[in-house]
């Protein structure tokens, strides 16, 4: 299982990034419906630990679980 960012919440601000302890988070390219830059998770490389979670500004934007239809990967 991975962790999830809902590409419609996230507001661009990559605090997630820097505490990944996997770098598995990614920019995704030009903009969200907000008009914001997003990212996204490597499902593939995502430990699970929820340190994003912790230190992300936009209660839900991430969740604790993979749910494909809600994260734009590219
Ligand atoms: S749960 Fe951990 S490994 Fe997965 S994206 Fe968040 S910080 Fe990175
Ligand atoms: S910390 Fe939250 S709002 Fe900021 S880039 Fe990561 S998911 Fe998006």
């Amino acid at each position: 299982m991975s962790h999830t960012i809902e590409t419609e919440k996230c507001i661009g601000v990559p605090e997630c990034v820097e505490a990944c302890p996997v770098a598995c988070i990614h920019q995704g390219k030009g903009k969200n419906n907000n008009n914001t830059n997003w990212y996204w998770i490597d499902f593939s490389a995502c430990i699970d630990c929820s340190i994003c979670v912790q230190v992300c500004p936009t209660q839900g934007a991430i969740l604790d679980r993979e749910e494909p239809t809600l994260q734009k990967s590219s």
